[in-house]
């Protein structure tokens, strides 16, 4: 028996469905077991290493921060933390000048969601099926899987859901008490769902209509994943509020929320202990100069819709459609996915599923070419015995 998976099966939470191999190395879109096994990476830490991993420029970002300063809270100025704000401002449009930093996508979500009701005054948030927001009760009252919630009621009351893409549905949920609506621009979990640009639009015109804040939740979308620093560009507007996580400190835990600084909060509204520490700072900064100068928006554009035209080739009776944005890319199958998830990792690809048909490919954003035929490759090869 393998002690490190004795060690966690004992001594683990439980919650965590693991695939039974153990993970040791990784660099760019390849990972490497502990029998030394490799894999093309194409769940990328559940769409967290887009930059690859263990990116030289992170690695260095680490070295350095290391050797200086590891931790500093909120009420002291630090250098990183700064050069982040400055970051985060330079990358998206003009209204987001405010950033609070957090750790994960939930508490992002969290964030978002406590600033909307401190300054709206109003309590109510809609929220669209098949959405995934996070695990905290918060972020889970937004999210609409029953399955995820059904354990932990009450929940956050307030929280309506309504059909994504279906602007009317939501026209109609909207009443006097509604401080918020939250939305994806691509819905990740549930199912690698594309949200139109018009529907976008007219939520974003719904919102200054009726002094609702409007947060985009691009905790999986972000930082490159779908052509663009952040899907909202596809759609052409701008959130109140956004949320971001996931590849944003290039593998380190990060998080933010950017919001106008009209909504700027009062010392002691929120907080924590280690949102905006030095490490997790420098290697958000690390990473997004990385995007930037690697034009990563760019490639996944470009390999996002090279891998799309070769999936299309797949004649398989197994798949019913091939979406995607970027390399955000889901393969909606006629049948349970899970069986082809285990068969692809057999043959040396790692994939996700998006809800209980959909095979999600979310692999590094630097992966290349020859990664994507092999994974193109090994998937019909699945799909087609
Ligand atoms: N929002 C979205 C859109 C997500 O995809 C996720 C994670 N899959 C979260 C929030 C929660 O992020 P975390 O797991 O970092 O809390």
């Amino acid at each position: 028996m393998n002690l490190i998976k004795e060690l966690e099966d004992n001594h683990g939470p439980g919650c965590y469905p693991y695939r039974g191999i153990v993970l040791s190395e990784g660099y760019g879109a390849v990972v490497k077991d502990d029998t030394g096994k490799t894999y093309i990476d194409c769940a990328a830490g559940q769409g967290v290493a887009n930059i690859g991993h263990c990116n030289k420029m992170v690695v260095d970002a680490v070295k350095q921060q290391a050797e200086k300063l590891i931790t500093c809270t909120g009420s002291f100025y630090t250098e990183p933390r700064s050069l982040l704000l400055e970051k985060l401002v330079s990358i998206t449009p003009e209204k987001l000048n405010n950033v609070f930093l957090c750790n994960s996508g939930a508490e992002a979500v969290e964030a978002a969601m406590k600033l909307a009701r401190l300054v709206s005054s109003k309590t109510e948030f809609i929220a669209a099926m098949r959405s995934f927001h996070g695990r905290t009760f918060g972020a889970l009252s937004a999210t609409h899987n029953i399955k995820y919630k059904q354990d932990f009621q009450p929940l956050v009351p307030g929280f309506t859901h309504v059909p994504f893409n279906k602007f009317e549905k939501l026209q109609d949920a909207v009443n006097e008490n509604t401080a918020a609506i939250i939305l994806e621009i691509v819905q990740g979990e549930g199912g690698v769902n594309i949200g139109q640009p018009e529907y976008f639009q007219a939520v974003r015109r719904l919102c200054d209509e009726q002094n609702i804040i409007l947060i985009i939740d691009e905790v999986q979308t972000g930082f490159c994943r779908t052509g663009k620093m952040f899907a909202f560009e596809h759609a052409g507007i701008v959130p109140d509020i956004l949320c971001m996580a996931k590849a944003m400190g290039g593998g380190l835990p990060v998080g933010a929320i950017m919001f106008p600084e009209k909504y700027k909060m009062d010392p002691g509204k929120h907080g924590s202990t280690f949102g905006g520490s030095p490490l997790p700072c420098a290697t958000a900064v690390a990473a997004i100069e990385f995007m930037q100068e690697n034009d990563l928006a760019g490639q996944a554009e470009k390999k996002g819709a090279y891998l799309i035209d070769k999936l299309n080739t797949i004649k398989s009776e197994k798949i019913r459609k091939v979406r995607g944005l970027g390399l955000m890319i889901g393969i909606e199958l006629k049948e349970k996915v899970q069986p082809h998830i285990s068969a692809l990792m057999e043959l040396g690809i790692l994939a996700l599923p998006a809800g209980p048909t959909v095979l999600r490919l979310l692999p590094p954003l630097v992966i290349e070419y020859e990664q994507l035929d092999c994974t193109v490759k090994m998937i019909e090869k699945v799909l087609t015995s």
